[in-house]
């Protein structure tokens, strides 16, 4: 059945710009203040009021346009989206429908296979925020209106990907381009960044599109995916039963791993969008628009090539070591105080990660300074200790973010290389195992990584692995004589 189908999928992302202030009134956009104090008559829309527009948000805007190979619209046109819902008091939303900021752009996502697809961009355009109801405050529903007037950068693809994998990755990319533009904290699950998805699916090959669903709710980036795999999965077994698509909206529901309907089409809103009467155009010429760009920082894709091709390192490091702009800064600031450029990837990408992902924080709450980093991948390549040695202090270096050279000499760690002691280590075990000893003599090649085991237990870990090698093959076949 996978097979005879494929997946089209579209996406709406939600940003929220992060300005000091409001898109169209001086209000704080500050989060968790006081229910309803980051309010004033334009945002919560009294008659009578003028909104004036926040600079800031378009110059986000044009960033976000700019870094997604977008054309800037040297004109574009507020609009206000008509519906009635308790968090929106004006009765309207303000946003952009005919003429938008930006459009016609794409960004590009990593497959599997090291090859890029392009992902269109349709556009990119200005709006406000509603407010929040909060249902769970007991029986009644509260409103708080902290968020109306919130700016908010509208992103909608092209409906270019064709699995859920693919959204996802195109989501992970549009993340790390607001991060890097430092315009958007992209924090799904606190709802700084939402995502719509517009799922059809087709016969493999047909040209025709099929009738889209629209699933809204989704909260997470896995939740993302599993919707979208649910809402394939859904449409091709109706199908398959000889059945039909109808037009809707649904909801996704996290906990039940399901998708409920919350409207069709024939209860589908009619905004009847009109232009804003009380916002002047949008104008951004080509010098304010130059000089934007000339602001643009480097951008995750021209980061991963530097990485490439500055630091040698495999296309597989650059990706997820660019993964997000505090990392690359993170592992910057390491390889400034060590040559071993793969090292540092790979404690990076290994060690690094794995505590960032257990203990659910960021980069740049790790206790590990990158100067201490640093500094155990070079005591292990000047053989003051070994690797299996630097495994064991880095979780004491988590812990107090301590130095790994005072760690060492605190618990006379150092390396052993002095051949008499590792020698006598050797013989040692050679005496305590004869049968493995003939057992090698007698052809059995796996035996000797067995007493390598041994020695480093003997030595406790600290005798240097290279020395061990060349020694113990030496002991080992002097007993053939
Ligand atoms: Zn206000």
């Amino acid at each position: 059945m996978h097979d005879k189908y494929e997946g089209v999928i579209g996406l709406e992302v939600h940003a929220q710009l992060l300005t000091n202030s409001k898109i169209f009134c001086n209000c704080s956009t500050k989060f968790g203040n006081e229910p309803n104090t980051n309010v004033c008559p334009i945002c919560l829309g009294h008659p009578g009021v003028l909104p004036v527009l926040n600079k800031k948000v378009v110059e986000y805007t044009v960033l976000m346009g700019l870094a997604t190979n977008c054309i800037i619209n040297e004109r574009s046109i507020f609009a206000r989206k008509n519906y009635f819902y308790p968090d929106l008091p004006k009765g309207f939303q303000t946003s952009q429908f005919e003429e938008p900021a930006c459009e016609h752009g794409y960004i590009e996502i990593p497959l599997s296979d090291m090859n890029s697809k392009k992902i269109g961009i349709t556009r990119i355009h200005m709006e406000e925020d509603a407010g929040k109801s909060i249902h769970d405050s007991g029986l009644s529903t509260s409103i708080d209106l902290n968020r109306c007037g919130v700016p908010l950068i509208e992103i909608v693809s092209d409906p270019d990907m064709r699995s859920a994998n693919e959204a996802y990755l195109y989501l992970t990319k549009i993340k790390q381009i607001l991060q890097y533009l430092g315009i958007c904290d992209g924090n799904m699950e606190e709802g700084s960044l939402r995502c719509d998805a517009n799922i059809s699916i087709r016969l493999q090959g047909e040209e025709k599109l099929g009738t889209k669903i629209e699933v809204k709710n989704m909260n997470s980036f896995r939740n993302v995916e599993r919707a979208i795999n649910f809402e394939i999965n859904r449409q091709m077994e109706i199908l398959e039963d000889g059945g039909r698509i109808i037009q809707e909206t649904l909801l996704w529901d996290a906990d039940k791993n399901k998708a409920y309907s919350m409207r069709s089409k024939e209860e589908a809103h009619d905004y009847r969008y009109f232009p804003e009467p009380d916002l002047f155009p949008v104008l951004v010429d080509s010098s304010w628009k130059n000089e934007l760009a000339s602001l643009l920082p480097e951008l995750p894709s021209q980061r991963k090539q530097r990485f490439i091709s500055s630091f040698k390192l495999p296309e597989y490091d650059a990706e997820i070591l660019t993964q997000s702009r505090d990392l690359a800064d993170y592992y910057e600031k390491v390889i400034t105080m060590t040559d071993d450029y793969k090292s540092a990837s790979n404690w990076v990408m290994g060690d690094v990660l794995k505590v960032i992902n257990e203990q659910k924080i960021d980069i740049k709450e790790i206790s590990i300074s990158a100067d201490n980093l640093a500094e155990l991948i070079n005591i292990i390549n000047d053989n003051t200790i070994s690797g299996k040695i630097a495994k064991e202090i880095f979780p004491e270096m988590l812990n107090e973010n301590k130095r790994p050279l005072d760690i060492v000499k605190t618990k006379n760690l150092l390396q052993i290389t002095d051949t008499k002691s590792i020698g006598k280590a050797i013989d040692q075990v050679l005496s305590n195992f004869p049968n493995e000893v003939e057992e090698f003599l007698n052809g059995k090649e796996k035996v000797f990584g067995f007493f390598i085991g041994k020695i480093m237990q003997e030595t406790k870990g600290k005798a240097n692995p290279k020395i061990v090698n060349e020694l113990l093959r030496e002991k080992i076949t002097s007993y053939k004589k």
